[in-house]
C-alpha cells in the first residue's frame, strides 16, 4: 500500500545526515531535534502551539485529558473510522457517542452530530478521514451554538486545507480548540517509528498539554496534575525535520496519482471515486478509497491480490458493532451510511512514489475483473 523505501531512497543523504546527529550529540530524548521540529511544525500549520508527544494515539488522549473532560461526560464521533479516536474516549471513562457519516466525504454527518447532542455532550472529535478535510466550518457553529470542544482527530490528513464560506483556508487540525496527529511511518508525514503531535491556539490549554505529556510535571518533581509519559525522541524528531519540508510535495503526488486513478475510473457504472477538486488541497489522499456498487467488492479484492496488488478495506467494520464499543442506545437504522460504506469501500495503493506504469497495472486490473464479472 506504501512505498517507503523508494521514499527514503530520494531523502537518503539528508535523513542520514539529520540522524546522524543525533548520534554524535547523544541527545535521544528532548534534542534540539525536537525543538527544531516543534517550532518548524507550528509554522507549517500556522497554529501557536505544537506539543510533540509519542503517538497519535497519545495525542487524542492527552488533548482530551488537557480539555478537563470527565467521566460521564459524552464525546460525540464517527462510526466509519480507526478504532483509536472511540478508544481513548472509553479509556478516559468518558462516554462515546458514535455517529453516522455522510456519504459524499465519508466524513462525520453534521445532521447526526445535532441529533446525538444531550445535556451531558461536552465535545465532538471529527476525523479528516482518508485525507479529506471535514466541514470544520459547519462542525464549528454546532460546536460553538451548544458550548462544545471539539477535539480534531488529524492522524491522516496533515497539510489538508479546511475551506471557510469566507474565502479563507487554514489547516486540518488547527481549526478545534485542540487537534492532533500521527507521524506512524505509514501516514502522510511519517516517522521511522512512532511519533505523534497535539496543536492549539490556545496558551492555558498548550501549558496544560505540555505538563500531561511529561508527567504532570511543570517544575521538576512537582507533579501537579495526573499525567502521562509521551515523548517524541529525538531520531524520531530528526527524520521529521528532513521530511517535512517534502509534505506539499508528498501530497501532490498523493493528488496527481489519485487524479489519474479517478481519470481511468470516470463514469463507470460500478465505481464511485473520491471527488478530487482543484488545487485547494482539502484532501490530501492518506488513502485513495473507491466505493464499488452492485458488484462483487471482496471477489475484487481478491482478483487484485492474486494479481499482487495491494489493496485493503478501511475500515471493514463499524466502531458501533464492535465488542467493545456495543451500547444498548445504538440502533442499526441510525448508521445507514457507514453500513453501506463496510461493503463498498476499497483502498488501492496510495502514496508518494506511485508511477504511471503501476497505476495502469492497478486500475487496467480493477477494470477487467468488473468487465468479466
Ligand atoms: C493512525 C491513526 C491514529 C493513531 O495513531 P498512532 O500513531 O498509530 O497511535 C488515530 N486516529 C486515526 C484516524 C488514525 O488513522
Amino acid at each position: 500500500m506504501v512505498d517507503l523505501k523508494s521514499q527514503y531512497e530520494k531523502i537518503k543523504d539528508t535523513v542520514n545526515t539529520s540522524i546522524q546527529e543525533v548520534l554524535d550529540t547523544n541527545t535521544y530524548i528532548n534534542g534540539p531535534q525536537v525543538h527544531a521540529f516543534q517550532k518548524a511544525l507550528e509554522e507549517y500549520l500556522d497554529v501557536k502551539h505544537v506539543i510533540p508527544c509519542a503517538n497519535g494515539t497519545d495525542a487524542l488522549q492527552i488533548a482530551m485529558m488537557g480539555l478537563g473532560l470527565e467521566p460521564g461526560d459524552e464525546v460525540i464521533t464517527a462510526d466509519f473510522t480507526f478504532a483509536a479516536t472511540v478508544e481513548v474516549i472509553a479509556l478516559l471513562q468518558l462516554t462515546p457517542v458514535l455517529v453516522d457519516v455522510d456519504l459524499y466525504n465519508m466524513n462525520i454527518s453534521i445532521d447526526a452530530i445535532k441529533k446525538a447532542i444531550t445535556p451531558k455532550t461536552k465535545a465532538i472529535v471529527p476525523v479528516h478521514l482518508f485525507g479529506r478535510a471535514a466541514n470544520m466550518e459547519a462542525i464549528m457553529a454546532v460546536a460553538n451554538e451548544y458550548n462544545l470542544y471539539v477535539i480534531e482527530d488529524n492522524a491522516q490528513a496533515i497539510g489538508a486545507n479546511c475551506k471557510f464560506s469566507d474565502g479563507t483556508k487554514k489547516k486540518a487540525g488547527t481549526i478545534g480548540h485542540v487537534g492532533s496527529t500521527s507521524f506512524f511511518p505509514s501516514k502522510n508525514l511519517g516517522c521511522y517509528g512512532d511519533g505523534g503531535a497535539i496543536f492549539t491556539n490556545d496558551d492555558a490549554l498548550a501549558h496544560q498539554l505540555r505538563g500531561i505529556v511529561n508527567h504532570g510535571m511543570y517544575e521538576r518533581y512537582h507533579h501537579d496534575v495526573v499525567g502521562v509519559n509521551s515523548r517524541l525522541d529525538s531520531i524520531q524528531a530528526a527524520v521529521l525535520n528532513a521530511k517535512l519540508p517534502f509534505l506539499d510535495q508528498y501530497g501532490h503526488a498523493r493528488q496527481e496519482a489519485a487524479r489519474k486513478y479517478s481519470a481511468a475510473f470516470a463514469g463507470h457504472k460500478n465505481i464511485v471515486a473520491p471527488t478530487i477538486c482543484g488545487n485547494c488541497d482539502c484532501h490530501v489522499f492518506h488513502q485513495y478509497t473507491l466505493r464499488i456498487v452492485d458488484a462483487d467488492r471482496n471477489g475484487l479484492m481478491q482478483h487484485l491480490l492474486d494479481k499482487g496488488i495491494p489493496c485493503a478495506i478501511y475500515y471493514p467494520i463499524p466502531l458501533h458493532s464492535q465488542k467493545a464499543y456495543l451500547d444498548d442506545r445504538y440502533k442499526e437504522e441510525d448508521f445507514p451510511v457507514t453500513n453501506q460504506l463496510v461493503k463498498e469501500v476499497l483502498s488501492l495503493p496510495m502514496h508518494t512514489e506511485l508511477d504511471d506504469d503501476q497505476i495502469k497495472f492497478i486500475t487496467d486490473s480493477v477494470l477487467e475483473f468488473l468487465a468479466s464479472s
